[in-house]
C-alpha cells in the first residue's frame, strides 16, 4: 500500500491556542478522504501543513512520501483550493489558465480548456460574473489542470446550493476515477460527502476522533458513515 500522507504527533499552536493537537493519520494513495469537523475544529490548519502554507510547531508529516515546506517538486504534484479562493474577478477563465501554465511545469493547457467546454463554461467569461456554482467547478478544474498526486479541497462545498453540490461532487468524482489521485476534501458534515468518499477523518476540537476507512468504520459507526454510492 503506497500512503499519501502521514502524520507523526503533528501540532499546530497559534499563540495559546492549539489549533490541532497529537494528530497522526495515514491516508493510502487513491483514496477520497473526507475531513469531517465543527467549526474550528483544525481542519484548514491541518490542510495548511499539507500544503506547506504553515510549520508544525510539534511532530512531523511526510506528504507524497516528503517534507513539505519550501519543496517546489512537491507544490506542483499538489492541487489545492484555499476555503473562499477569489478567482481575480477581472480574470477571463482562458486567463486564469495561461496564467496557470507560467506557474506550473505539469500544467496541461488543452485539459483545462476542454474541461471547461464539458462544464459549459466559455473561456471568455470573467470569472467575477460567474455563478458561485461555476467558480467553484472552475476553481476545481484548474486544481486538476496540473493532474496532481494529492488534491485538496478546504470547505468547496460551504456555499453551494445543492444542484452545485452535485454537480461540483460529479466534475470531481469524474476526475480521479481512475483512483490515481489522493482526495481530501474537508466540510463541516459528512452528509455531504459520505456518498462520495472512502476514507474518513473526523476532527474535533484540534484532536483526531477517527480516521480509517469507511468500511473499516462502518460496523463501528453506522449512524456516523451511513449509505454511499459505489465508485
Ligand atoms: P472552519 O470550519 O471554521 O474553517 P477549521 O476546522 O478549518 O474551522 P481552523 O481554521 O484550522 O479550523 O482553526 C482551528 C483553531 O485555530 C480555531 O480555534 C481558530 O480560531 C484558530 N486559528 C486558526 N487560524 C489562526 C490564526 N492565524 N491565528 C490564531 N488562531 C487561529
Amino acid at each position: 500500500m503506497s500512503v499519501a500522507l502521514e502524520t507523526q504527533a503533528v501540532g499546530k499552536r497559534y499563540r495559546r491556542i492549539w489549533a490541532l493537537r497529537d494528530c497522526s493519520l495515514q491516508l493510502p494513495a487513491g483514496r477520497v478522504a473526507a475531513l469531517v469537523g465543527p467549526n474550528g475544529a483544525g481542519k484548514t490548519t491541518l490542510l495548511h501543513l499539507i500544503v506547506g502554507l504553515l510549520r508544525p510547531t510539534e511532530g512531523g508529516l511526510l506528504v507524497l512520501g516528503q517534507s513539505p515546506g519550501d519543496n517546489r517538486d512537491l507544490k506542483e504534484r499538489i492541487g489545492f483550493v484555499a476555503q473562499d479562493t477569489p478567482l481575480y474577478p477581472d480574470f477571463t477563465v482562458n486567463e486564469l489558465i495561461t496564467m496557470g501554465a507560467k506557474l506550473n511545469r505539469r500544467w496541461e493547457t488543452p485539459l483545462a480548456r476542454e474541461r471547461m467546454n464539458q462544464l459549459g463554461i466559455p473561456l471568455e467569461s470573467r470569472a467575477g460574473e460567474l455563478s458561485g456554482g461555476q467558480r467553484a467547478q472552475v476553481a476545481l478544474a484548474l486544481a486538476l489542470a496540473k493532474r496532481p498526486d494529492l488534491l485538496l479541497l478546504d470547505e468547496p462545498l460551504a456555499r453551494l446550493d445543492p444542484l452545485a453540490r452535485r454537480e461540483f461532487l460529479q466534475l470531481l468524482m469524474g476526475s480521479v476515477a481512475e483512483g490515481e489521485t489522493t482526495v481530501l476534501l474537508s466540510s463541516h458534515l459528512l452528509d455531504d460527502l459520505k456518498r462520495v468518499c472512502d476514507h474518513l477523518i473526523l476532527l474535533q476540537t484540534a484532536k483526531v476522533q477517527l480516521a480509517g476507512s469507511v468500511d473499516s468504520l462502518l460496523n463501528e459507526h453506522k449512524t456516523l458513515v451511513g449509505p454511499r454510492r459505489a465508485r
